[in-house]
């Protein structure tokens, strides 16, 4: 009997879990655990490596080939406007939710701050202000493509493959062969990408068993109003409010949309990095939900580093803890500035694990928090940030069918 990669995928992730269920049941000092752990710590980060390693040529050749088509087309700004304005609108709603839910439940209240003396006593935390993040990101756009490539510096690399596909249609008939060739090269990627798939049951088992045998329950159970919330929402946001929006806008079935987009969302859930999951959301957009290559090629890989709803949501419920934590109130100027700063930070996050801690500094200081409180929360990050890729790069999926359907794109093949 054949299993479908979709289903072994799946399998692979239950017993990933079980597996990590096993060994926190065994303990650190048991032998079985470590060797496992070392097993699964081997497998795990193989599978990442192979992902990262084919994400550049990846990221670079749809773009370029994506904005050279669609721009032969005359697409390309309502395709951009649809792009931008889904983008925005969802990680507002997430934000508002995550600000909702934590007004509601209003996690970190009667919690004394002194459980967390000792993480907060070994943090120094990085100070970050909205003015100097913003001159920062503006700053990391345009830069030299080779060290962009060489350092995988995804958004750096897609604005650069934008000029070069914009300059592909510009110059016409004349650079003919170059689209050819980066045609090429995008469908030979593409085939890589579906034999580094091949291992993904095997990778995402071992990811998840390591993580799952690494939590350290008791200071899960100290903060388990919080994580309720956070994940609760996360959910709700993932698993409702985007499927919903989908229906609305394009008629397609949320169950239809699960079952195809799940290669992308379990490995999501597993490696918590956008980035290194792209190959696959991008695989599974174009093979699964079948979204034209050029729209999929451009709106995914943007998507990946500028569209986090998981992460925006996160921010806010995150900064009300904190100040439920602290004692501090915050008025209604106050989370307007919250929901500001967080849309910025995680536009501004890279799609890398637990980036969103980090752009959360910022979001802290806009509203007079102590950033070292973060320190708190980083220990229980990993096991937060897994459903929050996921809702991010479903989103990403699910904004390259609604910009296909409202842009009225025709399917067509590399
Ligand atoms: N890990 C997330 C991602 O890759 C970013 C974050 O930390 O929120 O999408």
């Amino acid at each position: 009997m054949k299993i479908s990669l979709n289903s072994q995928i799946f399998l692979g992730a239950l017993l990933g879990i079980l597996l990590g269920l096993l060994f926190s049941n065994l303990g650190a000092d048991n032998r079985i655990t470590q060797n496992g752990l070392y097993v699964s710590e081997l497998i795990g980060s193989v599978f990442i490596d192979l992902l990262k390693m084919i994400l550049v040529p990846l990221v670079f050749t749809s773009i370029a080939v994506g904005v050279a088509n669609l721009r032969v087309h005359q697409q390309m700004h309502r395709v951009w406007i649809a792009t931008l304005l889904f983008f925005v609108s969802s990680m507002a709603i997430a934000i508002l939710l995550g600000l909702g839910a934590a007004n509601l439940f209003e996690p970190g209240k009667g919690l004394s701050l002194d459980l967390f003396h000792n993480a907060l006593q070994h943090f120094e935390s990085k100070q970050m202000d909205v003015h100097e993040f913003i001159r920062h990101f503006l700053h990391s756009l345009f830069i030299n493509p080779f060290a962009a490539l060489a350092q995988s510096n995804i958004l750096a690399i897609v604005i650069f493959a934008l000029f070069v596909g914009i300059a592909i249609v510009v110059g016409g008939n004349r650079y003919r062969n170059l689209l050819v060739l980066l045609q090429e090269i995008l469908e030979l990627t593409l085939k890589i990408v579906a034999w580094i798939m091949r291992l993904s049951p095997l990778g995402i088992l071992a990811l998840l068993a390591q993580l799952i045998a690494n939590q350290n329950l008791a200071l899960l159970a100290s903060l388990a109003k919080f994580v309720a919330v956070v994940l609760g929402t996360t959910f709700l946001h993932g698993f409702i409010v985007l499927p919903l929006i989908l229906f609305i806008m394009t008629g397609k079935q949320p169950l239809w949309f699960l079952r195809n987009a799940r290669e992308a969302l379990l490995t999501a859930f597993a490696t918590s990095s956008s980035s290194a999951t792209l190959p696959v959301t991008l695989r599974c957009a174009q093979q699964r939900l079948h979204v034209n290559t050029d729209i999929a090629g451009f709106v995914i890989p943007l998507g990946a580093t500028v569209n986090m709803d998981g992460t925006a949501l996160y921010e806010a419920a995150a900064a009300l803890f904190i100040a439920n934590l602290t004692g501090v109130e915050l008025d209604l100027t106050q989370q307007l500035i919250v929901f500001a700063t967080a849309m910025i930070a995680a536009i501004g996050a890279p799609g890398i694990p637990s980036a969103g801690m980090v752009t959360m500094v910022m979001v802290l200081q806009a509203v007079g928090l102590p950033a070292e409180a973060i320190a708190i929360l980083l220990p229980i990050d990993r096991l937060l940030d897994t459903l929050r890729t996921l809702v991010n790069v479903e989103g990403d999926m699910v904004g390259s069918l609604i910009v296909q359907k409202v842009t009225q794109q025709p399917r067509s093949t590399v």
